[in-house]
């Protein structure tokens, strides 16, 4: 049987380009070049690798985002996952990470799944607990934080390394991984992939396809708010500490007067 694996890719803002929040408080997605989130191209390779491995696979990737979140849908296409899914509806606007982990939940169960793959944190919203509620929301064994997985015979196995030591763990499929930026370099594509890239099915769902409630995402379906924002302040000359036989003293004196020691 066909192991179904599905990859939970996010499209983000270029961090090398400026970024602003909108009068809402919520990031502006508008005005901003995107990008697929590159600590998700790792979980796109896992998941190739894992379909190379099986004796019949299938990968499909999802995004939930806003238009031109499609362009990540078709780097990962173009890495070589073979379909994708876009979740998109104008009431997502201001969804947080509960909202987005129900949408998400929802449109995997609709896809259907062996196997979740995530990264291991958005470059954006870097929250790093989306794998988690998403695991919860549908009701699997999560293994998170894996720089190394295999699939076989059911089970998924993976090595998540500490700082101290490495565990080794495993859980019954159906269920959910995370990946981190050590679990091996994702290829770039090929002429050939992102030839082949544009031919591959790419389905939109709004949220009446997936049964969500516009009052369960948005700004009025979650948790979490933004009450303010404020420009960073312009970078300053900084202190020049000239060293005259006292200057350890006063170095140490500047790390403890900003709370450093
Ligand atoms: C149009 C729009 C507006 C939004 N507005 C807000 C807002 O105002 N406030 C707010 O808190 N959040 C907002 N979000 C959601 C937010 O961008 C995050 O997706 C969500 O909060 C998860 O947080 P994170 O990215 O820090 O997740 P993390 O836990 O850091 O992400 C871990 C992994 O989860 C997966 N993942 C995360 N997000 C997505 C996604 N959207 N699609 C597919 N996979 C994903 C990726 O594999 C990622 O590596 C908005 C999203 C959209 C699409």
């Amino acid at each position: 049987m066909s192991l179904r694996i599905v990859v939970c890719v996010k499209y983000v803002p270029d961090a090398t380009g400026d970024r602003h929040f909108a009068d809402d408080l919520t990031v502006d997605r508008d005005d901003v070049d995107g990008l697929l989130s590159e600590l998700d191209e790792y979980a796109v390779e896992q998941a190739l690798q894992i379909a190379e491995e099986a004796d019949e696979a299938e990968v499909t990737v999802l995004t939930v985002g806003p238009e031109d979140a499609r362009d990540a849908l078709r780097k990962a296409l173009s890495m070589g996952a073979d379909k994708a899914v876009h979740v998109e509806d104008d009431d997502l606007h201001g969804t947080d990470v509960m909202g987005t982990s129900l949408v998400l939940a929802k449109a995997i169960e609709k896809a259907g799944y062996d196997l979740v793959i995530t990264g291991m944190a958005s470059t954006d919203g870097t929250m790093g607990v989306l794998p988690a509620i998403l695991a919860e929301r549908l009701g699997v064994p999560q293994v998170t934080l894996l720089s190394e997985v295999k699939v076989e015979d059911g089970t998924v196995t993976g090595r998540r390394d500490g700082d101290t030591a490495s565990e080794q763990l495993e859980a019954s499929l159906p269920a959910l991984v995370s990946v981190t930026d050590q679990s091996g370099e994702a290829r770039y594509p090929s002429f050939k992939g992102i030839m082949a890239a544009k031919k591959k099915p790419v389905e939109s769902w709004d949220l009446s396809d997936l049964d969500v409630e516009a009052e369960e995402v948005g700004l009025e379906g979650s948790w979490t708010a933004v009450d303010s924002a404020a420009q960073r302040p312009a970078r300053t000359a900084g202190t020049i500490v000239k060293d005259e036989g006292e200057g350890g003293k006063q170095l140490a004196e500047f790390l403890a007067g900003q709370k450093f020691i």
